[in-house]
């Protein structure tokens, strides 16, 4: 049985006008399991008046009472990740404990935001001049749009609305058509924690969707996740129609491995960053970049063999390490990424292609199967170096010492996240020093930083000048104003010509 996706709007689940719609799959079967509704529109208009109508009142309450609707909220999402993490698993295909991760990193932004009164606290200063005082305010913006990817269904939304909300704005979620799911489940869950209807609202859709939406004249801002090409035409687009943006777009992460690096402490960094959710991860490592003569060989054959054994199977399997491709059109992008990175010259030493679903559980033979895939001796003028791939295959380059690898991370066009594996400190402290990188770990693979640092890349990783969630967020989804005032004694002086000095 398949289901009906729809809008959500005015707090209520409503049907679209378009009268078109996009088959959802299970990626691990490749079974139909739910039709999203197409917003034309007109639907994203009812979506964006329903907003409308509901700022006055939501962005007049005071801080900490909106704080109690999210704390209530926190609470339910609490109640429910599980079922979150089974809806996560369902459309996208990412093993269960993978999307539990997920879900908590999406957590973690929400207890961020409840803590909008100390957020929102702002600068004063008493007596700037006689009898005067000056302070800042921080307001909201209005209604504001979230345009999210397929690759974190339930986090991605979740680094957006919670700011946005806790600082008084009302919201209008676009999420990705290939697992929509979730989207209509948060909106439930805020109705029952108290959210005020048309506080958020989900448009369902896809390309007419985000252009209604980035050119409506009463979205004040946008907030994009997705791919490099859509990011630029939303900053764009979005910035031409006065909007305030920032688009998060996409990445090719490098671990760079210096020849003091724990070997064993490498291979299991690789082995799960790479391959971890199927490698569509905008932090996933996809290059490792091998310092010194002996390093790669050192590495290599034990990166071999793990990558030859993990176990791809259903993500509903608890012993599953990497599950399915998402969609049919992308496991045939990735594919022909590795048949070029052949044609190119790069040396193949595991390959994914062909993987048997039937391997991955007896109802798995239709699904978008790929096994991991490794190749050695990639060079920098290759594509497959290049381009972002956003599958599980991962490019081995080796260089000759540190200097060559900084040198080769800050020449890519990417520059989300990157990761260093050394023993030695101030190696460690230039990298962080010098790299061109708005992510960095060191020594730890996947360094998304948490809820209060905010996340985001430099270069064609991102587009905009804040990054999402954290104080930056905060920043993103308010004005600034500033206020002077002077309650005058006694009679006045006259109008004041000069320029105002502090006396
Ligand atoms: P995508 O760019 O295809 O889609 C993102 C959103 O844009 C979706 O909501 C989609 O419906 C919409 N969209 C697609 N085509 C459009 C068009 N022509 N015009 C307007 N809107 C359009 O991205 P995806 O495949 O869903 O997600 C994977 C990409 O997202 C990867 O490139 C990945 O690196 C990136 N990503 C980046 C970050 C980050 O923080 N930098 C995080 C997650 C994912």
């Amino acid at each position: 049985m398949t289901h009906n996706i729809v809008n959500w709007i005015s707090g209520a689940p409503a049907e679209t006008t378009s009268g078109q719609q996009l088959p959802v799959y299970n990626p691990a079967t490749g079974v139909v399991t739910g039709q999203v509704q197409l917003s034309a529109q007109r639907d994203v208009d009812a979506a964006v008046a329903s907003a409308k109508a509901a700022f006055p009142a939501w962005s007049n309450l005071s801080p900490l009472r909106r704080s109690r609707v999210l704390n209530t909220f926190l609470a339910l999402l609490n109640e429910h990740r599980d079922d979150l993490a089974r809806m996560i698993t369902a459309e996208h295909g990412k093993v269960f404990t993978d999307a539990q991760g997920e879900v908590m990193r999406g957590i973690e932004i929400v207890e961020f935001a409840c803590g909008a009164p100390q957020l929102l606290k702002t600068d004063f200063t008493d007596q700037v001049s006689t009898n005067i005082d000056n302070w800042t305010l921080r307001q909201p913006l209005g209604v504001v749009t979230g345009i999210t990817p397929f690759n974190f269904p339930v986090m991605v939304p979740m680094w957006m609305f919670p700011v946005a909300l806790a600082t008084g704005n009302t919201f209008v979620l676009k999420p990705s058509p290939l697992d929509p799911s979730p989207s209509l489940f948060i909106a439930e869950l805020l109705k029952q924690a108290g959210l005020p209807d048309g506080v958020f609202n989900v448009v369902q859709g896809d390309k007419d969707a985000v252009n209604a939406l980035i050119e409506h004249p009463d979205v004040q801002a946008v907030s994009f996740v997705g791919s490099t090409p859509i990011a630029n035409h939303i900053y764009e687009t979005g910035a031409r129609h006065g909007k305030r943006v920032q688009a998060l777009g996409g990445a090719k992460n490098h671990l760079v491995v210096m020849p003091d690096a724990d070997i064993d402490q490498v291979v299991d960094a690789l082995i799960g960053a790479a391959y971890g959710s199927a490698g569509e991860r905008c932090m996933a490592i996809s290059v490792a970049v091998f310092v010194g003569d002996d390093t790669a060989e050192k590495v290599m054959p034990k990166l071999i063999q793990r990558t030859q054994e993990l176990k791809v199977l259903n993500g509903t399997n608890l012993q599953a390490e990497m599950g399915p491709i998402v969609t049919r059109a992308a496991l045939e992008r990735i594919t022909g990424y590795i048949d070029l990175g052949v044609e190119e010259g790069a040396k193949l030493l595991v390959d994914g292609r062909g993987f048997n679903g039937q391997a991955a559980g007896e109802e798995c033979g239709d699904g978008f199967w790929l096994g991991g895939t490794l190749f050695d001796n990639v060079t920098p003028d290759m594509r497959i170096y290049k381009e972002e791939i956003f599958g599980p295959v991962l490019a081995c380059l080796r260089v000759k010492d540190f200097a060559e690898a900084v040198e080769l991370i800050n020449a890519h066009q990417f520059g989300n996240g990157v990761s260093l594996y050394t023993r030695d400190g101030h190696v460690a402290r230039e990298f962080g020093r010098r790299i061109q990188v708005g992510m960095v770990g060191i020594n730890v693979p996947i360094p998304v930083p948490m809820a209060w640092h905010g996340f985001g890349g430099w270069k064609k990783s991102l587009f905009g000048d804040m990054h999402a969630y954290g104080e930056e967020g905060v920043r993103f989804y308010t004005k600034q104003k500033s206020i002077m005032q002077r309650w005058p004694q006694g009679t006045a002086k006259g109008a004041e010509f000069a320029m105002p000095t502090s006396h």
